[in-house]
């Protein structure tokens, strides 16, 4: 379940912002996760008490929000959203391996007790 292997990088970037501000608890965490990363909602939500156990952020709440895939077209037809696996540009049919958004994961910002 590579949810967890997600989670723990967010946690870790949560964790060190955490320390830096000498909290002593993370009551919520927010993440932007790109749609590339194709996360399965329930499972990141599983895999995010399972890798907060025992850590300063158990029990925090959770929320994130998916970036959508938004790829450049090599023949400078407007950007575009692809649907489905492969990035086919609307306009011209091209194939696009330029892809401008949708592999973030950002921590939005967390909230923490010191
Ligand atoms: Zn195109």
């Amino acid at each position: 379940m590579h949810e967890v292997g997600i989670m723990n990088q967010a946690l870790e970037m949560a964790l060190d912002a955490a320390e830096r501000e000498g909290a002593s608890r993370i009551t919520r965490m927010r993440l932007r996760i790109g749609a590339m990363a194709g996360v399965v909602p329930e499972a990141l939500e599983f895999a995010f008490d399972v890798v907060t156990r025992e850590t300063l952020a158990e029990g925090a709440v959770f929320e994130w929000e998916e970036v959508p895939v938004r790829c450049a077209c090599a023949n400078g037809c407007p950007d575009f959203e692809p649907e489905g696996p492969v990035f086919l540009c609307p306009v011209c049919g091209t194939a696009s391996w330029n892809v401008l958004q949708g592999r973030e994961l950002n921590l939005v910002d967390i909230e923490i007790e010191s």
